[in-house]
């Protein structure tokens, strides 16, 4: 029972330390702030108890005594109890009290520090903060004393005299009183200055200022909080990439079943995307719960089947998991269609004996060899309902077919916040014709975002029969593929003369 207050970073959930996701992983109840990245939320286990005590600059806020309480109350009770705090748990954070009242209670805790935004948010949009010669220190600093001890707590007398860098965390709101401050402790009207909203965010904005024209700057570009404010030399640096990335400030939907999204997901986001999951189908069992597929399966090492064809890493999942052991399927050969069946295949220890060019069905059917004079059988263990074409196509070239089903997949209810970012998206992307069917149905034909990125000529198809346009198709039916087109397509949408 030991209370863990964990650092969640500045705002891209790849900024948590190792130890932070490992301790999320294990949670058995998370207490989070609004600055915490939502997305790490999905590393706790679905069981978890997640409570969120938004602290809001506005909006309502859990007390901190009651916090506390609440801190207490789940140390002496839950295994693993997760306190997530954006940034770092012991700057601005209040973390120095929740580990007294910890440490008051008795309660075993430990402090997983995090990276600050005082740092982070500036580097995100290329400011260091501190430069080798012109700026050999940063002080970090709140714009949003304690109301109650006054606004002169801090020295800004001092603070405008020290030199060096100025990171200002809450300061926005007031900022004239602070850029007056500083100017009447005699920092040059001139030093450079910057604010960053959302640092580290897919929604980053800046500006870029001198310090006199902070205030209007910020106002002007209508710059609200979260944002960290920089003052000094090095915010005239423009050491610029997250916002140079080339899917920078756009943002996309990702249509897979959940489990699977997140690696699409991940590209997209490394490029910069804002990545918009739709989950609209999840796999479940087949209607048999997977029996005709595992007794099939259990025939192979009697010598039934001489191929199994495998169509989906959903289905070489599923075959793998009804295999314990790797030799259950010795003696047959295996065929994969499309690359990442094959990976996952691969990932059990099978290695498919063939693997077509293209990743459809057809391109199995154009180089499956015929079956011998003698006759012989195939397994086909692949979603329920699939298209026939595979085993007709199999049964022409002289193969008795087992079609079993090795699983189902099933759509899923899209809420109101869903439908609204589907609307607002500047991308779709569709990785199998069900993705296409059940978004639509869920969402709406009209809600869907005007481009959208095809993962294959099949979901293409049905796109164009549901009344849509595909604006760009996978050169290849892979997740590089697929990302590739995305940047095609929203690239293209930028040059001059373009509809998009
Ligand atoms: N413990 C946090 C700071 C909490 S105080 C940390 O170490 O980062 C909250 C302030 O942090 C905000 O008002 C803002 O000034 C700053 N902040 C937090 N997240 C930010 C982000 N993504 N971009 C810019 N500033 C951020």
């Amino acid at each position: 029972m030991t209370v863990h207050l964990v650092g969640a970073g500045p705002g891209d959930p790849g900024l948590i330390t190792v130890r932070g996701a490992d301790l999320l992983a294990r949670a058995d109840v998370v207490i989070y702030d609004r600055l915490s990245a939502v997305e790490l939320l999905d590393l706790a286990p679905s069981t978890a108890e997640r409570i969120c005590v938004a602290k809001a600059p506005n909006g309502p806020t859990v007390p901190q005594e009651r916090i506390n309480e609440l801190l207490v109350e789940h140390g002496r009770r839950s295994g693993c109890v997760v306190r997530l705090k954006g940034g770092d748990p012991f700057v601005f954070a209040r973390g120095g009290e929740e580990v007294a009242t910890l440490i008051e209670a008795g309660i075993d805790f430990e402090v997983v520090s995090g990276i600050t935004s005082a740092i982070a948010a500036p580097a995100a949009a290329g400011i260091p903060v501190t430069m080798r010669h012109s700026s050999t220190s940063f002080t970090v600093v709140t714009g949003h004393e304690d109301p109650a001890k006054g606004f002169t707590s801090v020295d800004w007398d001092a603070l405008g005299r020290i030199g060096g860098t100025i990171v200002l965390l809450m300061g926005v709101g007031r900022i004239q009183a602070i850029v007056d401050a500083l100017l009447e402790a005699g920092r040059s009207p001139e030093t450079p200055a910057a604010a960053v909203r959302w640092g580290t965010r897919p929604a980053q904005s800046s500006v870029r200022s001198t310090l006199i024209g902070l205030p209007e700057a910020i106002r002007a570009a209508d710059l609200g909080p979260p944002a960290t404010i920089v003052i000094g030399e090095v915010a005239g640096l423009d050491l610029g990439w997250f916002d140079r990335r080339p899917l920078f400030g756009r943002s996309v939907v990702v249509t897979r079943a959940r489990a699977q999204a997140s690696e699409l997901c991940a590209r997209l986001r490394a490029l910069g995307a804002e990545v918009i999951e739709a989950p609209t189908i999840e796999t479940v069992d087949p209607e048999d719960g997977g029996v005709a597929m595992t007794e099939a399966l259990h025939q192979i090492p009697h010598g039934r089947y001489r191929w199994l064809v495998v169509t989906s890493p959903n289905g070489a999942s599923r075959v793998l998991g009804a295999c314990h052991d790797a030799r259950a399927l010795a003696g047959v050969k295996v065929a994969a269609i499309g690359p990442g069946t094959r990976d996952r295949l691969a990932g059990g220890g099978i290695i498919a004996d063939l693997v077509p060019g293209r990743s459809v069905a057809e391109g199995l059917l154009e180089v499956f060899e015929t079956a011998p004079p003698e006759g012989g059988r195939v397994l086909l263990a692949r979603a329920a309902s699939a298209r026939e074409v595979l085993p007709d196509g199999l049964a022409e070239l002289g193969w008795k077919v087992d079609d079993v089903p090795a699983y189902r997949t099933r759509a899923v209810e899209a809420d109101d916040e869903t439908r609204q970012a589907v609307s607002e998206a500047d991308l779709v992307t569709f990785t199998s014709s069900s993705t296409v069917e059940n978004l639509l149905d869920a969402v709406g034909a009209d809600k869907v975002p005007a481009r959208i990125v095809s993962i294959g000529p099949i979901t293409s198809t049905t796109v164009a029969e549901r009344g849509l346009e595909v604006t760009a198709e996978a050169a290849e039916a892979t997740l590089d593929g697929l990302v590739t087109a995305v940047c095609e397509a929203l690239e293209a949408s930028d040059q001059p003369g373009s509809e998009g």
